[in-house]
């Protein structure tokens, strides 16, 4: 069993950690307030292939393994958790859906673009009256020749309003249910799709949410990803491997509350010496590390089956469970240690607190994960 990472890995984790800290740490309280990123920074990430870091080289992608790619997705969460949840669903969701199910002509034409960046990726499977239940969608899909009309609503779209390309799930015989689904992936100038407004939310603001209206939206036969009707199942493969996402995404935001709160407890002095003096917050400190590390563990393993090409649902799962729960349970333990200071929007944790939340409800809530995992522990 190996625990290193190997140079390379060790050296774009460190690459992402330098643009962390150069260009996301400063100016995170002023975007969080202004809810929302300078397109600089996207077109930055897009140079240095980050947009591209999983998509293979002959479609202008870096081919890096998997768990590479998510420790770069850490370090960028430690600096801005709404960019990564972008990233992710961009390269996890997005990119993966064309790359795997996309017939060759659709590769072709859309990778290179989201490999740059200059197209940004988005998957639309929620619906307002299908979260948990995805197998619930509305939206149908109709063929009319050479092409399909598309009609309903997304909800939660991330990257909703900067997107250039839409994974989209649709009905395509409502009562099949999950077997009657199909995906498509749809530019964002085909006539019929529209931006609703974009959502306000508690944290991750720098990541734009919003829905996606489909009135008798025309995309051509050819965009259909896969087979008719065997959609719901690209829909949950491609959820293992954003689950993944995500798990990075709040390791990286349980590590930055834990730096915070680190720093912060040598300096704060009460009773005439630093808190960290205190044994109350060293065991604090002591079991948030631990579950960093434990959580991150779990990451890298589903990371690492990944990489070889296995199917990792379980692992996914388990990774994406454990580091969202870490990070609430960290960010909230990180505002203990500051206190009222903690409370405050001047300090990072306040943000931290508010971006972890949702790490446990997007792409499977944790009631969802556990219902995965146990069926996984009592299949026959
Ligand atoms: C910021 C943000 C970004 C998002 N981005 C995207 C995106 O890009 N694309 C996309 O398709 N979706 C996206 N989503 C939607 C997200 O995936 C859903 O919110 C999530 O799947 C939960 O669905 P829901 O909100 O409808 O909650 P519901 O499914 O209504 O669940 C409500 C509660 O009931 C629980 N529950 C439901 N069913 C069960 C059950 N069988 N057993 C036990 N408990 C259950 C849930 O765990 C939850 O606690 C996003 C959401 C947010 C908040």
């Amino acid at each position: 069993m190996e625990f290193e990472l190997s140079e390379d890995q060790k050296l774009i984790k460190d690459a992402a950690r330098q643009f962390t800290e150069k260009r996301l740490i400063p100016g995170r309280t002023e975007r969080d307030e202004k809810e929302e990123l300078e397109p600089e920074i996207y077109r930055e990430l897009g140079e240095l292939g980050y947009f591209g870091m999983i998509y293979p080289e002959k479609y202008g992608g870096m081919e890096l393994d998997e768990l590479t790619y998510i420790t770069a997705l850490e370090e960028i969460a430690r600096g801005d958790a709404g960019l990564t949840i972008c990233m992710s669903v961009h390269n996890s969701l997005a990119g993966q859906a064309i790359l795997q199910y996309g017939k060759e002509s659709i590769k072709e034409k859309y990778l290179p673009k989201m490999a740059s960046g200059e197209w940004i990726g988005a998957y639309c499977l929620s619906e307002p009256e299908a979260g948990s239940d995805a197998a619930n969608i509305k939206t149908t899909a109709v063929r009319e020749g050479d092409y399909y009309l598309l009609n309903g609503t997304k909800s939660f779209v991330t990257s909703g309003g900067i997107a250039g390309i839409y994974i989209i799930f649709c009905s395509t015989d409502r009562e099949k249910r999950s077997h009657g689904i199909s995906a498509f992936a749809v530019e964002r100038d085909t006539p019929g799709l529209t931006l609703g407004a974009k959502e306000k939310k508690l944290g991750i603001k720098t990541s734009d949410t919003r829905e996606i209206i489909l009135d008798d939206c025309r995309v051509p036969a050819e965009n259909l990803l896969g087979e008719e009707n065997k959609g719901f199942s690209i829909a949950l493969s491609i959820l293992e491997h954003g689950r993944i996402g995500v798990a990075a995404q709040a390791v990286g935001i349980a590590q930055a509350a834990f730096e915070e709160a680190v720093a912060y407890s040598k300096e704060r002095k009460q009773f005439g010496q630093p808190i960290c003096n205190f044994q109350a917050i060293q065991f604090k400190l002591a079991d948030m590390a631990t579950r960093i590390n434990a959580a991150r563990l779990l990451l890298y393993k589903a990371a690492w089956l990944k990489s070889k090409g296995e199917g990792c649902r379980f692992e996914a799962s388990m990774a994406k469970l454990y580091a969202s729960e870490t990070a609430n349970w960290v960010a909230d333990q990180a505002v203990q240690i500051l206190g009222g200071y903690g409370y405050m929007k001047e300090y990072p944790v306040e943000r931290l607190f508010r971006d972890a939340r949702v790490t446990e409800i997007y792409e499977g809530t944790s009631e969802v994960q556990r219902i995965v995992i146990s069926r996984t522990i009592l299949q026959p």
